[in-house]
């Protein structure tokens, strides 16, 4: 963050808290949709739907098509509707991608009928004047689209013009919509009207579904709501200072000189702007916080810069951090940033930031970040193809290889976007055997060997095999390119050679040294060889081989695959009976083979089958 111009943090925790507040006022049987459009009001879509399914959404709510399909391409499993009236264009995409349109014209559903199976969500206009078949003729188009046989009504909706601000008129919208739905003798699994200002205002029984957008992200829809639920902002949007100056009594700052200094006066530049999604609008009126005091932007904000009134912070200096939108102050909340120019705050969301890095919270902790333009991660100005002849040239030149160039994969495209500075390195024949005995002197555990193989470039003539008892202290040996085998071991048994410890580690036929050392956390063995600088550069093969105890109360275990390898073996030798396996497994083949004799299961690849990282396998036992 430190290095950024400006970032959001996106705290996970506070949205589950207002999903948590927010269920208190739909009634028990009611389910949820979050509502993901814009890239989830500016929180990142894929993210917020994760959390949001975490939650327990039963689906997710996208204003096109092209929104949901970049859910879809990151692995989001569960319905998502497109809210919005989709176009004769998208259908195909639509179908292919199991994405569920809303119907608001019987032309739309005809054609869609005639594509293919697909479920539908049917829009009844009740006085939103919008989007929907008007509640008047909606009866006798819905009893139509019934009779096309490829159609199948999941859900119909309706939705409101004003639920925080005009009761009088919801309940209007209300009324029209049960008064339709009494007429129907079957209805779908999804009735639905209430966005998240109406389940505050206007809870009901007819409905069972709720579409939680605005006040889910923490954002009071209006001052009144404040005293009915609390809510916490989701989003912060911060940046830094970049540089101090002194102005003279008289001096004028920024654009058509706006800003007069009255007095001399010391202020800050931040490097951000109205391209970054902070409002023009907000020029000489708005405020940041910094160091818990409040300064006022002063002149015009510019497309990438803004200045600030830093006076009466005696220590500001290059650098310091300032809080632009967020939860610190009054004067900078989503709904008192836009009552200043009479905005709307979902539009100021939507648009923060769109310059920034994201960084995802939870307690406190960051635990995931999206990089830099995210939003031209799948432009889709781009066929699927040219994008894919981009990425696989990239990916060609960054490894030297055609043939993994070949296997664009969403999982590596994340990693190249998450992990830039990361080189891809790549294993082949790849084989992990696990097995279990009973130990005489740890009862409760198996003693367990581990062997494994495989072939790689060698990159030094060193290399370390890590174990920990902590997913967090391990995770930092992810990280490292000079470690080749991790470890977790369980957090019952001490950390030391007793329950870990390498019993033999070659390159190719040497037999290399090795040494322990058990700091914070972790042990850390390193393997090294005189001989092996000769070998640097070249393919080798690794064989490691390790003793350790498994506890017979886990009942699984869990082998990893987390770089690129091409052929796998992974098996699993013990006398328990009813060992399953669980591949779970991203490349080409998402089912490898399962092989089972009387002791032991095996998982395979063919030979020169990719699998890709983030692929693993989980013995249950
Ligand atoms: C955007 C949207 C919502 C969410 O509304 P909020 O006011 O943000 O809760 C719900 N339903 C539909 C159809 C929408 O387009």
């Amino acid at each position: 963050m430190k290095n950024d111009r400006s970032w959001t943090e996106i705290d996970l925790t506070n949205f589950k808290d207002n999903i948590d507040e927010l269920k208190k006022f739909f009634h028990p049987q009611a389910n949820f949709m979050q509502i993901v459009k814009a890239d989830a009001y500016g929180h990142g879509a894929f993210q917020i739907s994760r959390k949001a399914i975490e939650c327990g959404a039963v689906s997710l709510g996208v204003a096109n098509m092209q929104e949901g399909l970049l859910l879809r391409y990151q692995g989001i499993k569960i319905p998502i509707v497109i809210l919005s009236p989709s176009m004769e264009n998208e259908i195909e995409q639509i179908l292919e991608n199991d994405l569920i349109p809303t119907i608001s014209t019987f032309d739309f559903a005809e054609k869609l009928n005639k594509s293919g199976k697909c479920k539908i969500h049917i829009n009844i206009d009740t006085g939103m004047g919008r989007s929907g078949f008007n509640y008047k003729i909606a009866l006798e188009n819905i009893n139509e689209i019934k009779k096309l046989e490829n159609l199948e009504i999941d859900g119909i909706f309706s939705h409101f013009s004003s639920a925080e601000e005009d009761p009088e008129f919801t309940k209007l919208q209300s009324d029209r919509f049960e008064k339709i739905l009494s007429k129907f003798d079957y209805l779908p699994k999804f009735i639905h009207i209430s966005n998240s200002s109406g389940v505050i205002t206007f809870p009901n029984k007819f409905t069972n579904l709720v579409r939680l957008g605005l006040l889910s992200y923490g954002i009071y829809s209006n001052t009144e709501m404040k005293n009915k639920v609390k809510l916490k902002p989701v989003m912060t949007f911060k940046s830094c200072i970049t540089q101090i100056k002194n102005a003279k009594k008289g001096d004028s700052i920024g654009y058509n000189r706006t800003y007069i200094a009255s007095d001399n006066m010391k202020y800050a530049i931040l490097p951000v702007g109205y391209a970054d999604g902070y409002d023009f609008l907000l020029s000489n009126r708005s405020k940041v916080i910094l160091k818990n005091k409040v300064c006022k932007i002063v002149g015009k904000i510019s497309m990438d810069m803004t200045a600030i009134d830093v006076s009466k912070v005696a220590e500001a200096k290059v650098g310091d951090e300032v809080v632009l939108l967020g939860d610190d102050d009054e004067n900078i909340t989503a709904e008192n940033l836009t009552s200043l120019y009479n905005g709307l705050s979902y539009e100021l969301l939507s648009q923060i930031g769109r310059r920034a890095k994201r960084y995802y919270k939870e307690n406190d902790k960051i635990i995931d970040s999206s990089p830099l333009l995210r939003r031209d991660f799948m432009p889709k100005d781009f066929s699927d193809n040219k994008l894919g002849n981009i990425i696989e040239t990239a990916i060609e030149q960054r490894l030297q290889s055609k043939e993994i160039a070949n296997l664009v994969h969403e999982d590596i495209l994340k990693r190249l976007f998450a992990e830039k500075d990361k080189d891809i390195q790549y294993r082949h024949n790849f084989k992990h055997s696990i097995k279990f005995e009973e130990s005489k002197e740890f009862p409760k555990y198996f003693f367990t060997k581990t062997n494994l193989s495989f072939s790689k470039e060698l990159q030094n003539d060193h290399f370390s095999v890590a174990c920990a008892k902590t997913e967090t202290d391990l995770e930092k040996y992810f990280l490292r390119n000079d470690v080749e085998y991790r470890w977790l071991l369980d957090n019952s048994v001490d950390l030391n050679e007793m329950f870990f410890n390498i019993t033999s580690v070659k390159v190719n036929d040497i037999e290399l040294y090795n040494e322990m050392k058990i700091a914070d956390g972790c042990i850390e063995i390193k393997c090294y060889h005189h001989n092996l600088k000769d070998l640097v550069g070249k393919e080798v093969k690794f064989s490691i081989s390790t003793k350790t105890y498994y506890p017979k109360s886990s009942h699984q275990l869990s082998v990893y695959i987390i770089e690129m390898t091409q052929g796998v073996d992974i098996s699993f030798e013990s006398d328990l009976k009813n060992v399953e396996a669980v591949p779970i497994f991203s490349g080409k083949s998402k089912f490898p083979k399962i092989v089972k004799s009387k002791n032991k299961i095996s998982i395979t690849t063919n030979k020169d089958e990719w699998v890709f990282p983030t692929s693993g396998v989980v013995f249950v036992y």
